[in-house]
Protein backbone atom coordinates (compact mmCIF):
# COMPACT_ATOMS: atom_id res chain seq x y z
CA UNK A 1 0.00 0.00 0.00
CA UNK A 2 1.16 3.47 -0.75
CA UNK A 3 0.23 6.39 0.89
CA UNK A 4 -2.73 8.40 0.22
CA UNK A 5 -3.23 9.50 -3.39
CA UNK A 6 -0.60 7.23 -5.10
CA UNK A 7 -2.59 4.17 -4.03
CA UNK A 8 -6.21 6.02 -5.03
CA UNK A 9 -4.31 6.15 -8.54
CA UNK A 10 -3.18 2.21 -8.76
CA UNK A 11 -7.21 1.51 -7.31
CA UNK A 12 -8.29 3.20 -10.51
CA UNK A 13 -6.05 2.23 -12.91
CA UNK A 14 -6.13 -1.72 -11.25
CA UNK A 15 -10.48 -1.07 -11.91
CA UNK A 16 -9.91 -1.17 -15.88
CA UNK A 17 -10.52 -4.31 -17.86
CA UNK A 18 -7.08 -6.01 -18.24
CA UNK A 19 -4.94 -4.47 -15.55
CA UNK A 20 -3.63 -6.23 -12.43
CA UNK A 21 -2.33 -5.21 -9.76
CA UNK A 22 1.27 -5.29 -11.07
CA UNK A 23 0.38 -3.46 -14.23
CA UNK A 24 -1.47 -0.42 -12.33
CA UNK A 25 1.63 0.35 -10.08
CA UNK A 26 3.76 0.10 -12.99
CA UNK A 27 1.57 2.61 -14.57
CA UNK A 28 0.93 4.66 -11.87
CA UNK A 29 4.88 4.84 -11.58
CA UNK A 30 4.87 5.63 -15.64
CA UNK A 31 2.45 8.71 -14.82
CA UNK A 32 4.36 10.10 -12.09
CA UNK A 33 7.68 10.00 -14.14
CA UNK A 34 5.89 11.65 -17.14
CA UNK A 35 6.82 14.96 -18.08
CA UNK A 36 3.26 17.80 -16.59
CA UNK A 37 2.19 18.07 -20.30
CA UNK A 38 1.93 14.86 -21.08
CA UNK A 39 -0.22 13.70 -18.08
CA UNK A 40 -2.23 17.10 -18.09
CA UNK A 41 -2.67 16.25 -22.08
CA UNK A 42 -4.09 12.15 -21.29
CA UNK A 43 -6.19 13.67 -18.23
CA UNK A 44 -8.13 15.89 -20.98
CA UNK A 45 -8.55 13.56 -23.64
CA UNK A 46 -10.28 11.25 -20.69
CA UNK A 47 -12.78 13.93 -19.72
CA UNK A 48 -13.01 15.42 -22.94
CA UNK A 49 -14.26 11.92 -23.55
CA UNK A 50 -16.93 11.40 -21.46
CA UNK A 51 -18.28 14.90 -22.48
CA UNK A 52 -18.43 14.23 -26.41
CA UNK A 53 -18.94 11.01 -27.27
CA UNK A 54 -21.92 9.16 -27.01
CA UNK A 55 -23.91 6.01 -28.82
CA UNK A 56 -25.35 6.32 -31.70
CA UNK A 57 -29.17 5.96 -31.83
CA UNK A 58 -29.48 3.35 -34.49
CA UNK A 59 -26.93 1.20 -34.04
CA UNK A 60 -25.06 1.78 -30.92
CA UNK A 61 -21.60 2.22 -31.91
CA UNK A 62 -19.76 5.28 -30.58
CA UNK A 63 -20.50 8.50 -32.37
CA UNK A 64 -19.67 12.18 -32.07
CA UNK A 65 -23.14 13.11 -33.65
CA UNK A 66 -26.48 11.52 -33.10
CA UNK A 67 -26.35 9.32 -35.93
CA UNK A 68 -23.22 7.62 -36.51
CA UNK A 69 -21.25 7.68 -39.73
CA UNK A 70 -21.82 4.58 -40.80
CA UNK A 71 -26.31 4.50 -40.25
CA UNK A 72 -25.86 8.16 -42.60
CA UNK A 73 -23.60 6.88 -45.40
CA UNK A 74 -26.08 6.70 -48.20
CA UNK A 75 -23.35 4.07 -50.09
CA UNK A 76 -24.17 1.69 -47.89
CA UNK A 77 -27.06 -0.67 -47.51
CA UNK A 78 -29.98 -1.46 -45.29
CA UNK A 79 -30.22 -5.24 -46.57
CA UNK A 80 -27.55 -6.05 -44.79
CA UNK A 81 -27.05 -5.65 -40.51
CA UNK A 82 -23.65 -7.05 -39.05
CA UNK A 83 -24.69 -7.63 -35.69
CA UNK A 84 -21.38 -7.52 -33.26
CA UNK A 85 -20.81 -7.12 -29.75
CA UNK A 86 -18.83 -4.00 -29.40
CA UNK A 87 -17.56 -0.98 -31.37
CA UNK A 88 -14.50 -2.28 -31.37
CA UNK A 89 -15.42 -5.16 -33.40
CA UNK A 90 -16.77 -2.37 -36.01
CA UNK A 91 -13.02 -1.33 -36.47
CA UNK A 92 -12.18 -5.21 -36.95
CA UNK A 93 -14.44 -5.70 -39.74
CA UNK A 94 -13.89 -1.96 -41.63
CA UNK A 95 -10.62 -3.11 -42.01
CA UNK A 96 -11.36 -5.75 -44.42
CA UNK A 97 -12.96 -3.34 -46.41
CA UNK A 98 -15.61 -5.98 -47.73
CA UNK A 99 -18.76 -5.20 -45.55
CA UNK A 100 -21.07 -2.38 -47.13
CA UNK A 101 -23.90 -2.89 -44.62
CA UNK A 102 -24.87 -1.73 -41.51
CA UNK A 103 -23.83 -2.68 -37.88
CA UNK A 104 -25.65 -3.16 -34.61
CA UNK A 105 -23.73 -3.22 -31.71
CA UNK A 106 -25.51 -5.03 -28.84
CA UNK A 107 -23.27 -3.69 -26.10
CA UNK A 108 -22.10 -7.41 -24.94
CA UNK A 109 -22.46 -10.92 -25.40
CA UNK A 110 -25.39 -13.07 -23.06
CA UNK A 111 -23.12 -14.42 -20.10
CA UNK A 112 -25.29 -16.46 -17.16
CA UNK A 113 -22.31 -16.18 -14.94
CA UNK A 114 -20.80 -12.51 -15.49
CA UNK A 115 -25.25 -11.87 -14.81
CA UNK A 116 -25.80 -10.43 -18.51
CA UNK A 117 -29.42 -11.84 -19.83
CA UNK A 118 -30.54 -10.36 -23.47
CA UNK A 119 -32.58 -7.71 -21.84
CA UNK A 120 -28.96 -6.57 -20.92
CA UNK A 121 -28.31 -5.81 -24.34
CA UNK A 122 -29.55 -4.30 -27.62
CA UNK A 123 -31.88 -7.10 -28.76
CA UNK A 124 -35.07 -4.73 -28.61
CA UNK A 125 -33.56 -2.41 -30.73
CA UNK A 126 -32.36 -4.93 -33.43
CA UNK A 127 -35.77 -6.26 -33.89
CA UNK A 128 -37.58 -2.85 -34.35
CA UNK A 129 -34.99 -2.11 -36.77
CA UNK A 130 -35.75 -5.56 -38.52
CA UNK A 131 -39.05 -5.10 -38.43
CA UNK A 132 -38.55 -2.05 -41.22
CA UNK A 133 -38.39 -4.88 -43.19
CA UNK A 134 -35.74 -3.41 -45.50
CA UNK A 135 -33.43 -6.65 -44.29
CA UNK A 136 -32.58 -9.50 -46.29
CA UNK A 137 -29.81 -10.84 -44.11
CA UNK A 138 -28.48 -10.20 -40.34
CA UNK A 139 -24.63 -11.83 -40.08
CA UNK A 140 -23.93 -12.55 -36.66
CA UNK A 141 -20.45 -11.75 -36.02
CA UNK A 142 -20.25 -12.61 -31.94
CA UNK A 143 -16.66 -13.42 -30.69
CA UNK A 144 -15.41 -16.82 -30.91
CA UNK A 145 -15.85 -18.22 -27.55
CA UNK A 146 -18.63 -19.21 -25.08
CA UNK A 147 -20.57 -15.99 -24.70
CA UNK A 148 -20.41 -15.21 -28.38
CA UNK A 149 -21.53 -18.53 -29.07
CA UNK A 150 -24.78 -18.70 -26.52
CA UNK A 151 -25.99 -15.45 -28.23
CA UNK A 152 -25.41 -16.60 -31.59
CA UNK A 153 -27.38 -19.60 -30.52
CA UNK A 154 -30.30 -17.26 -29.10
CA UNK A 155 -30.25 -14.43 -31.58
CA UNK A 156 -30.42 -17.26 -34.20
CA UNK A 157 -33.56 -18.68 -32.34
CA UNK A 158 -35.12 -15.37 -32.06
CA UNK A 159 -34.53 -14.13 -35.78
CA UNK A 160 -35.11 -17.87 -37.19
CA UNK A 161 -39.40 -17.47 -38.04
CA UNK A 162 -38.58 -14.10 -39.65
CA UNK A 163 -38.24 -13.86 -43.23
CA UNK A 164 -34.32 -13.29 -43.86
CA UNK A 165 -31.36 -14.58 -44.09
CA UNK A 166 -29.24 -15.35 -40.79
CA UNK A 167 -25.75 -16.24 -41.46
CA UNK A 168 -22.06 -16.06 -39.40
CA UNK A 169 -19.07 -15.91 -40.06
CA UNK A 170 -17.13 -19.55 -40.73
CA UNK A 171 -14.91 -21.22 -38.64
CA UNK A 172 -11.70 -20.41 -38.36
CA UNK A 173 -10.75 -17.47 -36.22
CA UNK A 174 -8.70 -17.83 -32.98
CA UNK A 175 -11.27 -19.74 -30.80
CA UNK A 176 -11.66 -18.14 -26.80
CA UNK A 177 -10.60 -14.75 -28.11
CA UNK A 178 -12.10 -11.57 -29.45
CA UNK A 179 -13.25 -11.09 -32.64
CA UNK A 180 -10.69 -8.46 -32.94
CA UNK A 181 -7.85 -10.67 -32.47
CA UNK A 182 -8.02 -11.88 -35.59
CA UNK A 183 -5.74 -10.59 -38.39
CA UNK A 184 -7.62 -8.88 -41.73
CA UNK A 185 -7.00 -11.93 -43.99
CA UNK A 186 -8.75 -14.45 -41.25
CA UNK A 187 -11.36 -12.28 -40.41
CA UNK A 188 -11.90 -11.40 -44.15
CA UNK A 189 -11.90 -14.97 -45.31
CA UNK A 190 -14.16 -15.51 -42.26
CA UNK A 191 -16.45 -12.79 -43.32
CA UNK A 192 -16.38 -14.19 -46.85
CA UNK A 193 -17.45 -17.92 -46.15
CA UNK A 194 -20.40 -17.34 -43.69
CA UNK A 195 -22.95 -19.37 -43.59
CA UNK A 196 -26.86 -19.77 -43.09
CA UNK A 197 -27.50 -20.96 -39.89
ZN1 LIG B 1 -24.97 4.02 -36.21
Amino acid sequence: MYEGIVQDLIDELGRLPGIGPKSAQRIAFHLLDADDAAVRRLAEVLIQVKDTVRFCEICGNVSAEEKCRICTDPRRTDEVICVVEESKDIVAIEKIREFKGRYHVLGGAIDPIGGVGPNDLRITQLMSRLGSGETTEVILALDPNIEGEATAAYLSRLLGPMELTVTRLASGLPVGGDLDYADEMTLGRAFLGRRSV
